[in-house]
């Protein structure tokens, strides 16, 4: 059980997990606290979370549970906010889709990793955002991978993973390493699980044959390539993820000049690259 679960950036995920333990009766109270009101007055209005505040030091007092749930990019701003004001018996984890670059920002607001911090991936979405796009069964059967480090205590990682299991999700531990470096597979796995990954497969050739002939090389070769690079293919991930990131929420924002901008950098970059081509 839950007494007070605080959720830094009320969306798709962190929405959806307060409304599901809420369901389960798992939770007390949940807090949310983002940047602006707009979102969290709409998810207090959808009956998601109970009270919300923007001021991070008031939304950890007393919190036994705080999920980080906001953009990748966002995640050390928010460790700083709530530095040296987390209680004591508390649990802080977050639900980034990439975990190095979490865990980096944590050491580097920390100094060094906390014992209560447990980083984690639900691996489940939609392809809407925010609030209003949040389910309560959104986790039920799907993953969530937990990736505990050597300094994080077994106690915080059990109430992670039992937080995700009363949402109705199956939960994996794994190290960080072993949960990013398969993202170069995923992409296929992804469509592979689609119901319509027969067509795409068939029908798409060209650029899809093209950009998804790298996962049908040997999964041997690939892993030993991961692990023996793994610092910069890390890093690759890492900026792949915030490209990733900052077109996800132009997307979603319908920000018209930045998705213009995304797509006149790259054709820029492609077309200088084919007139040097001989
Ligand atoms: P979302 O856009 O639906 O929600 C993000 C929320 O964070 C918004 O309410 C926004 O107002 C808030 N926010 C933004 N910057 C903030 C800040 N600095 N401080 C406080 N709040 C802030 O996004 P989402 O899909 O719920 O994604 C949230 C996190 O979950 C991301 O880290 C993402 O990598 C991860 N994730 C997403 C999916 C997915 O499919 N969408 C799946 C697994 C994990």
């Amino acid at each position: 059980m839950i007494k007070k679960l605080t959720i830094f950036g009320v969306g798709l995920i962190g929405g959806s997990l307060a409304m599901a333990l809420k369901k389960a009766n798992y939770c007390e109270t949940v807090v949310g606290c983002s940047r602006s009101a707009e979102s969290l007055q709409k998810a207090q209005q959808l009956g998601v979370i109970d009270d919300y505040t923007l001021d991070p030091v008031a939304a950890v007092k007393g919190a036994d549970m705080i999920l980080l749930a906001v953009p990748m990019g966002a995640m050390g701003s928010v460790l700083e906010s709530i530095k040296g004001q987390i209680d004591t018996d508390a649990v802080v984890t977050d639900a980034g889709s990439a975990k190095a670059s979490v865990v980096a920002a944590a050491r580097s607001v920390f100094g060094d990793i906390p014992s209560f911090f447990v980083p984690a991936h639900p691996i489940a979405g939609r392809e809407k955002s925010g609030v209003e796009a949040a389910v309560v069964d959104l986790y039920v059967d799907h993953k969530v991978i937990v990736t505990p480090l050597p300094e994080t205590d077994e106690a915080a990682e059990q109430r992670v993973i039992a937080m995700w299991q009363a949402a109705g999700a199956e939960v994996e531990s794994m190290a960080v390493e072993k949960h990013d470096h398969v993202l170069a597979y995923s992409l296929v796995d992804t469509l592979s699980h689609s119901e319509v990954s027969e067509a795409i497969f068939r029908y798409a050739a060209g650029g899809f044959r093209d950009f998804t002939r790298i996962a049908s090389s040997n999964p041997v070769m690939w892993r030993d390539i991961c692990l023996e690079n793994r610092e910069a293919i890390l890093q690759s991930i890492e900026a792949f993820q915030a490209n990733l990131q900052v077109l996800h929420q132009q997307v979603a924002e319908a920000d018209s000049t930045g998705i213009m901008d995304t797509f006149s950098h790259a054709k820029s970059v492609r077309d200088d690259f084919m007139e040097k081509q001989p």
